[in-house]
């Protein structure tokens, strides 16, 4: 009989190679514990490869309550982006510093843009019945992040494993037994950060549902649209290059995550009545991805009812935005440190 396989031993075991996964994996190697995340498949290959990529905000469709961790996120991502390029080496830049937000009310008359002001940043745009304010914010190309921050996360020595599917995981008397398709895993903590997949019963079944978003891409002249622009149901986001992606649809579709030719052209229809002037490339390029939902729209942030484990996920439409300080609060928490944000609203408790 073959002896029965020595787990492998870290400080922190991570469930889910996406950006929150990683950056939360990052923040914790910078505080010098041993952490070991482990991806069922490709790192950054799901919603964080998929997303648009706008650090969104003040978008004023979040849930007010989201406001004081998306500011945080916001001030904390210069350093994020610059610590992931020192360690990987590859440059991931805010592509556009400022987005045209539709007014939703015509009561909103502080700040709106005069037709001058908006052709300075979308001369393109056929503003037509919008009114819009402007937002200092950024975004970036997701593609950018999937290389980098993998990279990033393996050049400060955390431990990336691709192909490994968490299967379950049980407490012991001083940590946790992770039991993954490949090997068994022992450590101090463990966190959930499967996304969209992060409520499975072997996972402490949160109700965290999956909301498809599908996407493509049209090009434009970069100097036609220097800014991401957002109205009901749209929003155009330009990568600098002359690409400009567009989404995204909001779809309960259980996990499917395939493309569907109707709603690609829904979308392109209501890009070009925004920006006559743009093209559908010659080889069409939409995708579709899973964001992680919950039913208050917040995201999921604290310890679990299982000992030693914790939870990171639910972040919806904003995960991106909020990689930066969910790394952050979570790592605070989880060493005893008191948060930069309170973490009451966010308790996995509150469901
Ligand atoms: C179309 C679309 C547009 C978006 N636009 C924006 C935007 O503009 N701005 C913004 O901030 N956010 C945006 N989002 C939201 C953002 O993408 C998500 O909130 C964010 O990517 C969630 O990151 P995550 O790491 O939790 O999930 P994911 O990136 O989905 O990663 C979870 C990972 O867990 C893995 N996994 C699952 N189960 C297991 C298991 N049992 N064992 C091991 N691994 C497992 C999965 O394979 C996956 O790689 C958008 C999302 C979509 C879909």
């Amino acid at each position: 009989m073959e002896p029965t396989k020595k787990p492998f031993v870290v400080d922190v075991a991570i469930a889910g190679g996406g950006i929150i996964g990683l950056s939360l994996g990052l923040e914790l190697r910078q505080r010098g514990l041993s952490v070991a995340v482990m991806e069922r498949g490709q790192a950054m290959s799901s919603a964080s490869w998929a997303a648009g990529g706008m650090l969104a905000v003040n978008d004023p469709q979040n849930p007010p309550e989201l406001l004081p961790l998306s500011v945080r996120s916001w001030a904390l991502y210069p350093a994020y982006l610059d610590r992931i390029e020192a360690l990987s080496g590859r440059h991931v830049p805010l592509r556009t510093r400022w987005t045209l937000q539709h007014l939703e009310s015509e009561r909103e008359s502080d700040g709106v843009l005069t037709e001058a002001e908006i052709v300075e940043y979308a001369p393109g745009l056929d503003a037509t019945g919008h009114s819009f304010k402007l937002l200092e914010e950024g975004s970036l190309d997701p593609n950018d992040l999937r290389e980098a921050l993998p990279a990033a996360f393996r050049a400060a020595e955390g431990t990336l494993l691709e192909g490994t599917a968490v299967l379950g995981v049980e407490s012991t008397a001083h940590g946790v037994l992770v039991e993954t398709q490949r090997e068994r895993i022992a450590a101090g903590m463990f966190v959930n950060c499967c996304g969209a997949w992060a409520g499975g019963p072997r996972l402490g079944g949160l109700p965290v549902v999956p909301v498809k978003g599908q996407m493509a891409n049209l090009r434009c002249q970069p100097e036609r649209l220097r800014c991401v622009v957002r109205v009901p149901g749209i929003y155009l986001i330009p990568r600098g290059d002359g690409r400009v992606t567009i989404g995204a649809t909001l779809e309960h579709a259980g996990f499917d995550e395939t493309v569907q030719e109707p709603s690609i052209r829904q979308l392109i229809e209501a890009a070009l009545r925004l920006l006559p002037e743009a093209t559908t490339p010659s080889q069409m390029e939409s995708w579709a991805g899973l964001r992680p939902g919950t039913s208050d729209g917040l995201p999921i942030l604290g310890t679990s009812k299982t000992k030693h484990c914790w939870h990171a996920t639910g972040h919806y439409r904003d995960g991106i935005l909020l990689a930066p300080v969910t790394a952050r609060v979570m790592a605070q928490a989880m060493l005893g440190e008191s948060p930069d944000v309170p973490l009451e609203a966010f308790t996995p408790a509150r469901f």
